[in-house]
């Protein structure tokens, strides 16, 4: 079953106004993307910064209201509901940010801060709160003592942690994790993936992974999505991902460093700078810096296609 159909989504910003310009500048940061996230399924979603992952994200959770297209939920188209439509839903989508510090209040206690969404949304009983805390700690392995501690006595690890029990705490269904092991170390990154992978398994919770290393997103993703300047450029089962077929994909792979240095000279590197999103490429958006670009591509925007079993590609050469 589906949990999330997207249709045609665009979103842009206005920019501040520059000194002699008449009008604002428009940056569109998402440019008629349309996939489907079925139930249970975690799909990756890996691009450059500045291609519009995170604004995507909270699109889908409603944090920013959209220019056109459609996010139905479960069924239900929730595009247009205001806040107090969406507020039954909230519990059911959850977000993970990449600094968990920043979702959690430096001056609240761990206990505290985890209780707060069980009282708002008055999902336990007040004599249970305390023991439901301890088990949502207890799953993301960390010990009940962690519920008198604020959070700067916390690793950056035991601090996501932290951030998944609290995205925990209202039972939700779906899941979008902006970055969520970006900013740790390698090992704890590896930490973080497994206790997801797990937790998504053992509550059958739908996810979309963000991020920008295609490496981290091939372990815990099912099938992922590249994007680039607002537009998806391929989408693919993580474990077909070595037979990814659109240029964009196939340089993001290359960055991905390997341990034999002989493959190092077979890499296609990724030239120049990503285009601003307020003056987008005509034709592909990619053909500024593709490695394997034709004065055509300038002229034409490639629809994405498929070419097998899910796997689709915008691009007309491959
Ligand atoms: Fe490259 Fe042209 Fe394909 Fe775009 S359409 S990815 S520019 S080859």
């Amino acid at each position: 079953m589906r949990i999330l159909e997207v249709t045609d989504l665009v979103k842009t910003f206005k920019a501040k106004r520059r000194f002699l310009k008449r009008s604002p500048e428009v940056i569109c940061a998402l440019n008629g993307l349309s996939f489907n996230l079925d139930e249970g399924e975690t799909l990756g979603l890996v691009g450059e910064s500045g291609c519009g992952k995170s604004t995507l994200a909270r699109c889908l959770l409603k944090l920013y209201p959209v220019d056109s297209g459609h996010i139905v939920y479960r069924g239900r188209d929730i595009t247009r509901l205001n806040p107090s439509q969406m507020k039954p839903l909230r519990c059911e989508m959850q977000m993970i940010f990449q600094d968990p510090s920043a979702s959690l209040n430096p001056r609240m206690k761990i206990g505290n801060a985890l209780m707060e969404p069980l009282v708002v949304h008055n999902i336990v009983p007040k004599d249970q709160r305390r023991d439901r805390v301890t088990e949502l700690l207890n799953l993301v392995g960390l010990h009940a003592d962690a519920m008198g501690k604020y959070p700067h006595e916390f690793s950056g690890g035991q601090r996501q942690r932290i951030g998944i029990a609290r995205a925990l705490t209202v039972n939700p269904r779906l899941i979008v994790a902006d970055e969520a092991v970006s900013a740790l170390d390698i090992s704890i990154q590896a930490q973080i993936i497994n206790l997801m992978t797990d937790l998504k398994a053992r509550f059958n919770l739908s996810m979309i992974f963000i991020a920008h290393d295609l490496k981290v997103v091939e372990h815990i993703a099912d099938r992922i999505l590249v994007m680039y300047l607002g537009k998806i450029m391929e989408v693919i089962h993580s474990d077909e991902i070595k037979n990814a077929r659109h240029p964009y994909t196939k340089c993001l792979l290359s960055a991905v460093p390997v341990p034999d240095p002989r493959a190092a000279s077979h890499r296609q590197i990724l030239k120049g700078e990503i285009p601003s999103p307020a003056n987008l490429p005509a034709g592909c958006v990619f053909h500024t810096r593709c490695p394997i670009a034709r004065r055509e591509c300038a002229q034409h925007v490639p629809g994405l296609r498929e070419i097998k079993g899910g796997h689709q590609v915008a691009c007309g050469l491959v």
